[in-house]
């Protein structure tokens, strides 16, 4: 029988491990997610019965084919698409059972969430992109500016604030967005294929960034990727073909 992918260690067999599993707490636990799209002869199950948790303190990967469901599935985990059935469980509350203004207040608070191709907003400034998800809290202009330009230098892009995201190349794109999404501080941190239009060095670059500068125990990082240069980076790497995660290519006995 294959094991579940959420199966904890049967055993602990080191101290160093066994301080690890005490003090794992856990940041997602989703539990028979499915997700389908169309009906009749085009439907589509996307993701089937999908049982997953993350702990504070990982960055986990996500690796399967185009078109295996892992976009949908993080649709599904960060509350941007209601799954048909199943729950995900972020630090004890049911997202899926949120009124409409609460889900909005955890996609907002809770989760930064960086799209494959970036989805940078063109005709404002790069200050300006990462900015909006402060003004949607109701920060003022100018107050959300200047807390965006300190993630801006975060990211190693002080300089580039004024200019639009055109004059910047794919990399420094790429990290306008994870500003954007980190601007908010969320607990979780959620990366579709953030090296998939980069060149591998740029790639390990930005992932290795992520992973020294933002990660930390009270945070986690999952992320979708085929890039097989970013594989020394993950705590844990799950496997995702045809709807369902079905192993760890990596980290399984943790
Ligand atoms: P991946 O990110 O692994 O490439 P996706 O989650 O994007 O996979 O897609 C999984 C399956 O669901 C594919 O067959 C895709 O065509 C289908 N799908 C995804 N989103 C939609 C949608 N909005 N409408 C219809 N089908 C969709
Ligand atoms: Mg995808």
């Amino acid at each position: 029988m294959t094991p579940a992918v959420t199966d904890a260690p049967a055993t602990v067999t080191n101290t160093a491990e066994a301080k690890t599993a005490r003090t794992k707490t856990t940041a997602i636990k989703a539990t028979g997610l499915t997700k389908s799209f169309g009906q009749g002869e085009a439907k589509t199950t996307a993701v089937k019965d999908v049982n997953l948790e993350m702990w504070f303190g990982e960055m986990v990967y996500i690796v399967g084919p185009s078109g295996s469901g892992k976009t949908t599935l993080l649709s599904l985990l960060s509350g941007v698409l209601r799954p048909d059935a199943g729950t995900v469980d972020v630090e004890g509350t049911d997202i899926w059972h949120l009124s409409e203004d609460k889900l909005a207040d955890f996609r907002l608070n809770k989760v930064g969430f960086v799209f494959q191709d970036y989805h940078l907003f063109p005709r404002l400034t790069t200050a300006e992109n990462v900015a909006i998800p402060l003004i949607l809290r109701r920060k003022s202009w100018n107050e959300a500016l200047v807390e965006a330009k300190k993630y801006l230098d975060i990211v190693g892009l002080a300089s580039r604030a004024d200019l639009p995201p055109v004059k910047l190349s794919g990399g420094e794109q790429q990290r306008v967005a994870i500003a954007r999404a980190i601007v908010g501080q969320p607990d979780i941190l959620i990366l579709d294929e953030p090296t998939a239009s980069l060149d591998g060095d740029t790639g390990h670059a930005i992932v290795s960034f992520v992973k020294k500068n933002i990660l930390n125990e009270k945070r986690c990082i999952l992320i979708v990727t085929h890039d097989s240069r970013i594989t020394e980076l993950a705590t844990r790497i799950l496997k995702m073909e045809d709807g369902r995660l079905t192993g760890w290519e990596k980290g399984g006995d943790q």
